[in-house]
């Protein structure tokens, strides 16, 4: 069984359109998305339409969505993302709005977990360091765990030493930290940001993960980053959200 994995999608309809392509040509058997689907980009109502209608899908909801429905504070972000925040608002149908209501923001399913930042605080702790890996490990029933909100694609993988290994993980690169028994050996998976990269690739990332062969490869792919930055301009969302796009920052 084979799940595309993405996260961190933020309203970017170019390169979400670029990551589901693949995922329909990869003829995955379903989807795991890590939360924030909205926020940032001009086309959040369009990314949810697309998203909602994946077929076995597993979703959390990240926090950027919890702000969009205000369940959490804007004063508490920074200026272009509290800007974003307040415009998606106001551009959400009462449809969508809905949906993000009723998503959880971590999920427990017999063979995998799903955050959007850590079992910890599922909404808003980045998981970016050795420390906070152990720190999270308890609190995990099933591995792997797949999370986001850092926007860079990265694992962390326990060994049976008890030593915690993390890699950046580049474009088609396939790691493997979780040998049998399934979900037992702590690995953690992000599959960098579908939306809005910060590892200075502009590229759209997403994963594949193989269930039987416990295998998580990251994929890249460019897409139309000058359409989705004049969207941007067109909307009158902050100017630094269009720039940043192009570095991959
Ligand atoms: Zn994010």
């Amino acid at each position: 069984m084979r799940y595309a994995v993405f996260s961190d999608v933020h309203g970017n309809l170019e390169a979400l359109g670029a990551v589901l392509d693949f995922c329909h040509a990869s003829r995955v058997d379903g989807h795991i998305c890590c939360g924030d689907v909205v926020g940032y980009g001009p086309n959040p109502e369009e990314c949810l339409g697309l998203i909602r209608q994946l077929k076995n899908l597993h979703i959390v909801c990240g926090n950027h969505d919890l702000a969009v429905i205000g369940r959490i504070d804007v004063e508490w972000f920074n200026p272009y993302a509290r800007a974003a925040t307040l415009w998606t608002r106001a551009a959400l149908s009462d449809g969508s709005r809905l949906y993000l209501e009723n998503l959880t923001a971590r999920l427990d399913l017999p063979d995998f977990t799903v955050v959007h930042g850590t079992p910890r605080r599922p909404a808003d702790e980045y998981m970016l360091s050795v420390a906070q890996f152990k720190n999270n490990m308890s609190r995990v029933k099933a591995w792997p765990l797949f999370c986001g909100h850092s926007h860079m694609p990265v694992s962390f993988h326990c060994t049976a030493e008890g030593k915690v290994e993390t890699y950046f993980i580049e474009d088609h690169q396939c790691v493997t930290g979780d040998v049998a028994p399934y979900g037992i050996v702590p690995v953690a998976y992000n599959p960098g940001s579908v939306g809005q990269p910060r590892d200075h690739d502009k590229r759209a990332s997403c994963a594949l993960w193989d269930r039987e062969a416990r295998t998580f490869q990251v994929f890249r792919f460019a897409y139309d980053v000058a359409a989705t930055q004049a969207k941007i301009r067109s909307a009158g969302l902050p100017e630094y959200l269009a720039l940043r796009l192009a570095y991959g920052q």
